[in-house]
């Protein structure tokens, strides 16, 4: 197997190298892209000595140059530069399956080229799907390419539902830990911090995808993610949080039973999965002990402290291009609260206030999308903050 690795510094890139470097020897690391990081860039080079890295501009490029550990491993290594390259970073270098690992909207353009070139996908990038999922699947279906779910939820669904057919499934039970905020008062969350935000209780992920957990809009991203992979409607996907996060998701069938899949929060097993599934791959990872998780609990997600899941319900059932827009108007909120420039609820109340003056329009082409984004850029530019 080839593999490209779009996004190899962040985590769910450097996990990903992790399970190949453990778990699959033949595997060759054709591709990889840091937009940060040189050093680990350097590091993961010299590792796999893939043909091709990608950075974002020159100055980059150069940083990667000087690392000794990189020079060292360049031989026959090219550097692609720039933001038009990285597709073909996706598309071009040889890969049977790409890897996306990189965070927003920027994993969109390399997902269509690398589909277009008849690559098939594992996605992390749930952004993907969320912006452009009719698109992307339906460009999958038209160069017969596979997309494989790197987010544990939906590898949990996926391995769920490979005893039956996709007909016999009742309903899609997406399972959310509640973030780190799920047991504070409304009052105490509107002074949360990024710091407080960035405590996420059962996983250590990137920034955006944290702040995402914190606000529950990942868990809207999540189910509008699922909506596209398993070709499902709204009304079919509950959300339900399960603050010990053992339990991945669960598929209910049409004769009542319910398939769960469980295990430690470790995202190298729906990577591995994403990358070898149906077949399942031996590792050395740590064991579920079940005396250690004797609790398994659940609740309802709390709507009120939590607005961001009510908006993402709202993209999800109007459809168009109001999902692309949400999407673009949280990537900048959530920076901005990174930033300290806003505070927690404003991220939603942008989003609230954008929803309250846009023209949803139907999606017929790429093109759709980039209007899309183009109003929402407008939109936070005129934000005064
Ligand atoms: P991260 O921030 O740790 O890593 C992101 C990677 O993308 C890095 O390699 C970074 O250099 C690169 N990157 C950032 N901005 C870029 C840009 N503008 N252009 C090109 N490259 C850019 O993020 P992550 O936590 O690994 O998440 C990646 C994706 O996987 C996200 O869509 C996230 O929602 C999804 N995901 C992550 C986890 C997790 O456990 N981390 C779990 C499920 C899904
Ligand atoms: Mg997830």
């Amino acid at each position: 197997m080839k593999i490209a690795v779009l996004g190899a510094t962040g985590s769910i890139g450097t996990q990903t190298l992790d399970a190949v470097r453990s778990c699959l020897p033949n595997a060759e690391v054709v591709a990889l892209s840091g937009y940060s990081n040189m050093e680990t860039l350097a590091r993961l080079v010299s590792e796999f000595r893939p043909w091709v890295v990608w950075v974002p501009n020159v100055e980059a490029a150069k940083h990667l140059r000087q690392l000794s550990r990189f020079a060292a491993a360049v031989g026959g290594c090219e550097i692609l530069v720039g933001r038009s390259d990285l597709n073909a970073c996706a598309s071009q270098t040889g890969a049977d399956v790409v890897v996306n690992a990189l965070v927003g909207r920027a994993g969109l353009a390399p997902t269509l080229a690398a589909i277009q070139a008849g690559k098939n996908i594992a996605l992390a990038n749930k952004e993907t799907l969320v912006t452009a999922g009719e698109l992307v699947m339906s460009y999958a279906r038209k160069h017969n390419v596979s997309i494989t779910p790197i987010d544990s939820e939906h590898s949990a669904i996926w391995q769920c539902i490979t005893s039956a057919p996709i007909s016999s499934v009742e309903k899609i039970i997406l399972t959310a830990s509640g973030g780190p905020f799920r047991t504070w008062s409304r009052k105490r969350i509107a002074a949360a911090t990024s710091e407080e935000a960035l405590r996420h209780p059962n996983w250590d992920m990137g920034a955006k995808i944290t702040v995402d957990s914190a606000t529950l809009m990942n868990k809207g991203l999540e189910l509008i993610e699922a909506m596209h992979l398993f070709a499902q409607p709204l009304s079919k996907i509950e959300i339900l949080v399960h603050p010990q996060s053992v339990i991945h998701s669960m598929v209910q069938f049409h004769d009542g039973g319910v398939m769960a899949q469980l295990g430690l929060p470790d995202m190298r097993l729906p990577i591995l999965y994403a990358l070898c599934g149906p077949k399942r791959v031996k590792t050395d990872f740590p064991r579920m002990d079940f005396l250690k998780h004797r609790e398994l609990t659940f609740e309802e997600p709390n709507i009120e402290n939590f607005p961001c899941l009510a908006l993402a319900k709202c993209a999800a059932e109007t459809g168009g291009t109001l999902p692309a827009v949400m999407n673009y108007i949280n990537e900048w909120a959530v920076q901005q609260f990174l930033q300290n420039r806003i505070g927690f609820y404003e991220i939603s109340e942008i989003i609230d206030k954008a929803f309250s003056i846009y023209n949803v329009e139907k999606v017929t082409s790429l093109a759709s999308i980039t209007e899309a984004e183009a109003w929402a850029a407008k939109f936070v530019k005129r934000i005064l903050l």
